[in-house]
């Protein structure tokens, strides 16, 4: 029987927490009692993960599995699961089960309502370091004020989106990315749902700082020219400084003032700009390394072997993105989103 609903949880390294996610989630999902499939994917789990993920499939054929060749990165796996899934509304959930199951079926009331995005809004972290949490917050208010994006601050990966949005991410191939951002730029109608955000359950965080980094480097730049124009601001402001300054050195001089004679001076200037100048290309590096990655078109992931699951079918033609044959007859209350609503229902810690 096809699902109605798909759970995709990208795994790296969770052998202590699969058996107590797969209870939760089976829990919650029977309640909702329509046909689901929960897809796992390994993303190179160098632990016992892919061997617990075989037998909860052994055991219960609506899991499903899909393990990739090597490890490649939580995005990339999300997006296996989202290109393997039969559903007609998908949740991504974590497996550390930070993001709690039981709130799924509150994602499902306002997909029934008619949204076809229902992302999940942290209000509340626990088991954080008092550095994640300020960065995140940081992070997520500082991506919405330089794109025009309306990407909804304090949401991570947790939401349900409906097949005709997943369809549309499908048709998204690109290599650095970040999941949240696009499922936002899509489009349709989009709604929160705000939730407490658990500790992690056992194990540690597989987002050390460098691939946090990397992480919101890649949802910046995804999204934004900003940082690319600064070197153009920045340059117009020095050059202007240094127009006043020249006008002020010559009337200095000319009334015989000792101003400005020392080697000091000269170095500062030259290191100041130096600094600036490698920054603006450490920048322009960032945008043209990723630009490489892309240009290069490899796979986006390699799968090794899956279980229960058929080949996916391909991806829909990136340059036609027609998905109206998916839709659902309109459901009575889901509104079209208009910017006011949006930034009320996306903005609740504000
Ligand atoms: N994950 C993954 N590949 C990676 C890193 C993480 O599939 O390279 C998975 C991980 O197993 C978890 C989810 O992505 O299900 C989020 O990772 P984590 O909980 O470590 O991140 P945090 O919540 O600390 O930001
Ligand atoms: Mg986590």
């Amino acid at each position: 029987m096809r699902p109605i609903y798909s759970v995709v949880v990208p795994v790296y390294n969770e052998e202590t927490i699969l058996p107590e996610l797969y209870s939760r989630l089976t829990a919650v999902m029977e309640q909702l009692g329509e046909p689901y499939e929960l897809i796992f994917v390994n993303d190179g789990s160098q632990d016992r993960s892919l061997e617990v993920m075989q037998t909860l499939h052994d055991q219960d054929p609506r899991v499903k599995v899909i393990s990739f060749a090597r490890n490649f990165g939580h995005q990339v796996a999300i997006t296996a699961g989202l290109d393997y899934a039969k559903g007609d509304a998908i949740v991504i959930i974590d497996a550390d089960l930070q993001d709690p199951p039981e709130v799924i079926p509150e994602l499902v009331a306002r997909w029934k309502a008619g949204y076809e995005v229902v992302y999940a809004v942290r209000t509340e972290r626990e088991g954080e370091t008092w550095f994640k949490e300020v960065t995140a917050k940081l992070f997520y208010r500082l991506i919405r004020s330089i794109t025009n994006v309306d990407i909804p601050v304090d949401t991570g990966d947790f939401r349900l989106m409906d097949r005709q949005v997943v369809e549309t991410l499908r048709a998204m191939r690109e290599r650095h990315r970040f999941m949240r951002g696009m499922s936002s730029w899509v489009g349709f109608r989009q709604t929160g749902v705000p939730y407490r955000r658990h500790r992690r359950y056992a194990g540690e965080t597989k987002y050390p700082f460098r691939k946090m980094l990397k992480f919101a480097l890649d949802g910046i730049t995804s999204f934004s020219y900003l940082p690319l124009q600064l070197a153009t601001y920045l340059g117009f402001a020095i050059a202007a400084l240094s127009a006043l300054f020249i006008a002020f050195v010559i009337v200095a001089r000319l009334s015989g003032m000792q101003a400005f004679v020392g080697q000091a001076t000269t170095l500062v200037a030259v290191l100041f700009l130096g600094g600036i100048q490698l920054i603006s290309l450490g920048i322009l590096g960032e945008y043209l390394g990723r630009v490489y990655e892309e240009i290069k078109g490899r796979p986006l992931y390699i799968v090794a072997q899956t279980w229960g699951l058929e080949q996916a079918p391909l991806p829909p033609h990136a340059h036609v993105v027609d998905v109206s044959h998916l839709r659902r007859p309109d459901v009575a209350g889901a509104k079209s989103r208009t910017s006011s609503e949006v930034s009320q229902e996306q903005r609740p810690s504000r």
